[in-house]
Formats: C-alpha cells, structure tokens, sequence
C-alpha cells in the first residue's frame, strides 16, 4: 500500500502532472533524440559507495537481465534506425554503459558491436563510445573496440588516496591500482587514440590541483569533472545548501586549470560556462540548458531517462516503454524529456528569474529534485554554480581589461 501511495503521490510531482496540451503550451515540438546509451551489463566488478545505480534511492537493476540479449541488441539497433529515418539523422551516438561494459567477455563484445553496426550502417553512421571502470581493458576486449573505433572514456577520481576513498573493489579495497593498470594497457595498444579521457567526480574534501595533476599524468584529451549526485531530499555528500563547499573547490580548480598555458586537458563543465558567457552553447547537460537527446536503454530493452535520475528515488528514470512495443518517439514525448527541451520554460520561478539563468540553465536537472515537488526547483547545487560562475565571469572580464589575476 505504501508503494501505490508514493507511486500516485510522483505521478502528481512536476512535470509529471503535465499533459501533452500542458507541454505544447509550453513551447515544446517533437525533437529528435540522438545519443543511446546502452546498458550491455547490468552488474558491475566495483562497488563504489557513492554508485547512483547500485548505492542510492533506486533498487530497479536487481530485476534487469545480467547482459543484453542480442535480441535486445537488433531490435534497439532497429528503433534506432527507425528514429533517424523519421528524422532524417545521418549520425547517431552510442555509447556502451553499464553497471561495467566490459564485464562482457570479448565474444560478446564483439557480437554486440557485430550487431549495432550491422543494423544500423552504412544508412545511419554510428559514433560508438564507451564509459568504462578501466579495469577490464584487457587485450582481447582492446581488440575488438580497435575493430570497432569505440572511443573509450575511464572513470577515475584523481590520486590514489581520492580515488580509494570511494571506487571500491567488491572485498572493499581500493581499485586505483587496477584501474591504473588498465590505462596503461590502454595506452601501451594500438588502441591508445580511441581514450577519450577521464569522468571524475568531485570529492570537495580533496586538493583541486593534487587532483589534477594525478589525471593530468596520463595525458588525458579531457576530464570531465561530476558534482555528485543527490537533491533536495537526499542532500549530496558534505554538502550544505546554504554554503559554497563545492563552488570553492571549483574555483580552486578552474584557477589552476586556466592558468597553464601549455596545452592542457579539455574541461566541458568550464568550457560550457565560457562559451555560455561569451554566447555559445553549452557542451554538456550539467549545465547551460541543453536540450535533453538522450535516452537510455535498458539490458531487458526497457527504455530509461538519464540514468541519473535514479538519483532521486527507485524508478525515477523508469518509463514503462520498451524496444519491442514503443518506437523512440514514445519517450521523446514524455514529460521529463519534453520540459527539458523547451529551455526557461521547463524552470522554476527562482531559476528563470535569475540573473545566471542563461549561464546555469538551472544546473543538472537530476539535481533539482525534492520529494512533493518534483524537479520545479533550483539546483540543489545553486549557490555553488553561482559561485563558480561569477568567478569565471570575473576572470574573463579581468583579462577583457587587460588585468592580470592575484
Ligand atoms: S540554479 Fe541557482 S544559479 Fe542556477 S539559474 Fe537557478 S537560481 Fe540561478
């Protein structure tokens, strides 16, 4: 009974509550969505304690098959073909994900890429990447993402001490070791150009430039830094509201970054504020109020929002579609995709009043959430992305003027 009461009282939390007359009035059209992320294996060799899949409000991958059929495989390659027919997309993005990827041994590594490609090419080209914990980046696997181009992205936290503090091995030790071997490996292959670089997230209790300087050893073509995930009801770890804990150590961060003038790493998150400010667009979702295009399928061929979400509470990102029976237009039409979509309309009163609003876009939607409401709030991040922002402003105006920082 207590789980009808909680699922009746979300479907009345915003945007929900939406009809599809609620979101045309709004502004919103049928946009196409054009990045997959395909979840090969549902299960993970790591037990990080601050996993948004496995260790927060969701508990909906205990029912998922262990790995994607290659039944699940064609008919999500046929969706996706479909969709960019109907949309006339040339290309498309896939990105492989799990739990870990590369708990799929090479065979069926190697059928799965057999089949999205044979689907799906030479009418829609595919842009394969993965998101792995590196540490099953072994020579047979290497192979076959070389056969394949998939381009390769690692989690990793920063120096051993960061990155063991939380990305655990299954007996509970630290996994830098492993990890760092599997880059290695990496790196030492005929597969080495496909590394894309790192996924960090942020442990504000760490030094910016330790952190840095750790990642940057590997020579990484980009760190992609993640404030960790939580909201209004389930708070991020050390995180205060009402301060700026993670707005300071970005600061630290960015000053560093920005400061070295031989060529260095790309930072999406601060590049995205840049460009914002300077009238570009943003390059990630975090922030900037992109549009969403994204959908993720699941390995039982169900489609998912953003995984993210599942942040906020068990079967956040769940949809109730599937490859077998919906196309991808079912989900592009559903609310939580559409309000993100349609730009300051999918705000809050507080966010599209704000003077930054164009620069946040109202930070990461996941992070907007709070139990009752639904996510019509400002970040549960607000004041740190106003921290970081107004840094960054007054650094490119200091050297607009000709100034020099302290
Ligand atoms: S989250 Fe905060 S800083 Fe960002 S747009 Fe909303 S009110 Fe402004």
């Amino acid at each position: 009974v207590k789980t009808n009461v909680s699922l009746r009282s979300r479907r009345l939390e915003w945007p929900a509550n939406l009809s599809s007359d609620d979101l045309i009035d709004l502004g919103w059209a049928p946009k196409p969505i054009t990045q997959f992320i395909l979840k090969v294996h549902s299960r993970c060799n790591l037990a990080c304690d601050y996993c948004y899949i496995y260790e927060m409000g969701d508990s909906t991958w205990q029912s998922q098959p262990i790995a994607m059929s290659e039944d699940v495989t064609r008919q999500a390659a046929l969706r996706i073909r479909e969709h960019a027919k109907r949309y006339e997309l040339d290309q498309v993005s896939i990105v492989l994900h799990g739990g870990e990827p590369l708990m799929l041994n090479a065979a069926r590594l190697r059928s799965l890429l057999d089949i999205l490609v044979g689907e799906l090419e030479p009418d829609v080209s595919v842009d394969l990447a993965m998101q792995t914990n590196g540490t099953l980046l072994t020579s047979d696997r290497l192979d076959i993402l070389l056969r394949h181009a998939v381009s390769i992205g690692i989690s990793l936290d920063g120096d051993e001490t960061t990155h063991d503090l939380h990305r655990k091995t299954r007996t509970g030790e630290g996994s830098y070791s492993q990890v760092v071997q599997g880059i290695e490996r990496l790196l030492d292959s005929e597969a080495g150009f496909l590394f894309t670089g790192f996924l960090v997230a942020i442990n504000n209790a760490s030094n910016p430039s330790v952190v840095y300087e750790s990642l940057a050893a590997f020579d990484p073509p980009a760190m992609d830094f993640l404030l960790p995930h939580g909201n209004w009801t389930a708070l991020p770890p050390n995180h205060d509201p009402n301060k700026t804990l993670y707005g300071d150590w970005l600061v630290q961060l960015f000053d560093y970054w920005y400061d070295i003038s031989a060529l260095k790493p790309r930072i999406r998150f601060f590049e995205s504020i840049m460009n914002k400010i300077n009238g570009g667009e943003s390059l990630t979702e975090t922030i900037g109020l992109s549009e969403s295009k994204l959908v993720v399928i699941e390995t039982n061929g169900n489609y998912e929002l953003v995984d993210v979400m599942k942040s906020a509470y068990s079967g956040a990102a769940a949809t109730e579609l599937n490859v077998f029976d919906d196309p991808l237009d079912s989900v592009a039409e559903l609310p939580t995709v559409a309000v993100r979509q349609i730009g300051a309309a999918g705000l809050s009163a507080q966010c599209a009043s704000c003077s930054l609003m164009d620069v946040c876009g109202g930070g990461y939607f996941p992070h907007r959430y709070k139990a009752g409401y639904g996510f019509q709030l400002p970040s549960v991040y607000c004041n740190d992305l106003q921290r970081i922002i107004e840094h960054i402003q007054s650094r490119i105006d200091l050297e607009r003027n000709g100034g020099s920082s302290d």
